[in-house]
C-alpha cells in the first residue's frame, strides 16, 4: 500500500470514530456507533499494517502480536460478566499506558533516526510528556481495577500532607524534566527518565487510592480520559497522525464525561481528584456501612404485586444489585404485565448508577425496555410526589436522601432519585448492607417505605408469578 492509500484510510478511519462517537451518544444509535467504530478500527489496523512504515521482515511479529492479543482479548470478553464490565475496562486502560511507557523507552534508544537541534528536543519532550502520562495511567488503571473488582478496599487511602507529597512529585519531574533534555548521551538520560518513571508510577497510585466510595466513577472515565491522551502521545513519539488523531478524541470524550459525571454528582472535578470526598470536607466513608438507625417494615412478593397492581404511576430504579441478579428481563416482563393492565411504568435512572457509565441503559436495552420509558434522572425526579410506588430494585446511594438531608454525610450535595417522595416505596435488597459508598441508607426506616428482602431476581420471579396469577 502506497503512503497516499494510507493517508486516505486514515482519514477515512477518522471520520468513522468521529461518527462512532456521534452515534454511541444515544441508546437509539449506539449499536450503530459501535459498528462504525469497528470497521474504522479494522481500517486503521489494515492501512497501517500494509502501511509504507512496515517492511515485510516484521509481519511475522506483527501477526504473533495480533494472535496472541487477538485470543487474550476474545477470552476475555467472552468470560467477563456484564458486572466486571468496569473492571475489565479499568485493566484496558492500563495497558494503554504500559504501551505509551514501552513506546517512549524504545523510541528513546532507537537510534535508527538521527534527530538534531530543534528536532531532538521535540522529540525528548513527546517521549518525556508521553511515559510521564503512560505511567500515571498505568498505575492508576490498576488500582482502579483493584478497588472496582473489591481486591484493594473501596476507603480512601488519605496520606497525611498528600497535596504537599504531590507538589514535591511535580518538581521533581519538572527537575528531571531539565535535566534529560540536558542529557549529553542515552545513557546519560536514562537515569532522569526512569526517575520520572517511578514517581509517576507513584503519583498514579497516590492519586487513585485517595478516592473513594462514590467518587469512583469519575476516576473510571477520568481514567479513560488519560489513556486516551497516552495514546495521542504514543502517536506523538511514532509519528504516527492517526493514533494522535483518535487519541485525541478518547482524551477529550473522556474528559467531556468526567466533566458531565462531576455535574451529576455536584462535585467539584478538581477536588475529586485531589482526592478525598470533593465538597465541604465531608468525612470518608465508613467501611462496611454505618449501624442501623431504625425500625423497618418487611413486605413479601404477593402483597408487592398487589400494590403495584392496583398503582396507577409506578416508577422503577434499578441499581447495581439489578446487575449482579440479572434480573433485567424479569423487570421487564413485570412492567409489559403492568402496561398491559393500564399502569403507567416508567424506569428512573440515575447517572452513575450501577458500575461503569450507561450500566442500566445497557443491560435495560439488552431486555429489550423500551426507549420512550426510560428517563434521566433530572427528567423524572419531580414526578414522585405524583407516583403510586416507587419500586428500587438492587440500588442503595442513588436513592439515599442523606445526600440532600444530612450535610455531613460523605454523599452530601450528590443528586439523588427522591423515591421517599412517592405515596410508598420499596425497595428490593438481600439485606441492610450498605452500597458501594459504604454508609447508611435513611431512605430504609422511612415510614412510607417497605424492604422486600431477597435476590433481586428471585423476588421479581414471585411478584411476576402474583401478577400473573
Ligand atoms: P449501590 O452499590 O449503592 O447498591 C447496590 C445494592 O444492591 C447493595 O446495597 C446491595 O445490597 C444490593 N444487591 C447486590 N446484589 C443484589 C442482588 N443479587 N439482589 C438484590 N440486591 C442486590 O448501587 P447503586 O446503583 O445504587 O449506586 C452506584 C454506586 O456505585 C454509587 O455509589 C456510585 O458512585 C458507585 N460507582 C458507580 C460507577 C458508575 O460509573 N456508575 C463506577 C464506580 C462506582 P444487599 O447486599 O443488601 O443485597
Amino acid at each position: 500500500m502506497n503512503a497516499s492509500l494510507a493517508t486516505v484510510s486514515y482519514i477515512g478511519a477518522t471520520i468513522l470514530f468521529i461518527l462512532s462517537l456521534g452515534g454511541l451518544a444515544n441508546p437509539e444509535t449506539a449499536r450503530r456507533g459501535n459498528l462504525l467504530g469497528m470497521i474504522g478500527m479494522a481500517i486503521a489496523v489494515c492501512a497501517t499494517v500494509f502501511g509504507p512504515r512496515v517492511t515485510s521482515p516484521g509481519y511475522a511479529w506483527i501477526v504473533g502480536a495480533l494472535v496472541i492479543g487477538g485470543s487474550i482479548g476474545l477470552l476475555a470478553a467472552k468470560k467477563v460478566q456484564m458486572t466486571q464490565m468496569p473492571e475489565l475496562v479499568a485493566l484496558m486502560h492500563s495497558l494503554v499506558g504500559l504501551a505509551a511507557c514501552l513506546v517512549g523507552f524504545a523510541s528513546y534508544v532507537d537510534t535508527s533516526i538521527e534527530f538534531t537541534g530543534a528536532e531532538k528536543a521535540i522529540h525528548e519532550i513527546e517521549i518525556y510528556v508521553g511515559i510521564l502520562i503512560g505511567a500515571v495511567t498505568f498505575s492508576g488503571s490498576v488500582i482502579a481495577f483493584g478497588k472496582l473488582s473489591a481486591r484493594i478496599g473501596g476507603k480512601p487511602v488519605l496520606l497525611p500532607g498528600r497535596h504537599w507529597l504531590n507538589l514535591a512529585g511535580l518538581l521533581i519531574v519538572i527537575w528531571f524534566g531539565r535535566e534529560f533534555l540536558h542529557a549529553p548521551t542515552i545513557e546519560a538520560g536514562m537515569t532522569p527518565l526512569v526517575v520520572m518513571t517511578v514517581v509517576a508510577l507513584l503519583f498514579g497510585v497516590h492519586m487513585v487510592m485517595a478516592i473513594g466510595g462514590a467518587d469512583m466513577p469519575v476516576v473510571v472515565s477520568m481514567l479513560n480520559s488519560y489513556s486516551g491522551w497516552a495514546a495521542a502521545a504514543t502517536g506523538f513519539m511514532l509519528g504516527n497522525d492517526l493514533l494522535i488523531v483518535v487519541g485525541a478524541l478518547v482524551g477529550s470524550s473522556g474528559a467531556i464525561l468526567s466533566y458531565i459525571m462531576c455535574r451529576a454528582m455536584n462535585r467539584n472535578f478538581v477536588s475529586v481528584i485531589a482526592g478525598g470526598f470533593g465538597t465541604g470536607g465531608g468525612a470518608p466513608a465508613a467501611a462496611g456501612g454505618g449501624q442501623p438507625a431504625g425500625e423497618v417494615s418487611p413486605i413479601g412478593a404477593a402483597e408487592t404485586a398487589e400494590m403495584l397492581r392496583e398503582a396507577k404511576n409506578v416508577i422503577i430504579v434499578p441499581g447495581y444489585g439489578m446487575a449482579v441478579a440479572q434480573a433485567q428481563h424479569t423487570v421487564y416482563e413485570i412492567t409489559k404485565l403492568l402496561r398491559e393492565k393500564g399502569v403507567n411504568v416508567r424506569f428512573g435512572i440515575h447517572p452513575v448508577a450501577g458500575r461503569m457509565p450507561g450500566h442500566m441503559n445497557v443491560l435495560l436495552a439488552e431486555a429489550k425496555v423500551p426507549y420512550d420509558i426510560v428517563l434521566e434522572m433530572d427528567e423524572i425526579n419531580a414526578d414522585f410526589p405524583d407516583t403510586d410506588v416507587a419500586m428500587v430494585i438492587g440500588a442503595n446511594d442513588i436513592v439515599n436522601p442523606a445526600a440532600q438531608e444530612d450535610p455531613a454525610s460523605p454523599i452530601a450535595g450528590m443528586p439523588v432519585l427522591e423515591v421517599w417522595k412517592a405515596k410508598t416505596s420499596i425497595v428490593m435488597k438481600r439485606s441492610m448492607a450498605s452500597g458501594y459508598a459504604g454508609i447508611d441508607n435513611p431512605l430504609f426506616y422511612k415510614d412510607n417505605n417497605r424492604m422486600l428482602f431477597g435476590d433481586a431476581k428471585k423476588m421479581l420471579d414471585e411478584v411476576l408469578a402474583a401478577l400473573k396469577s
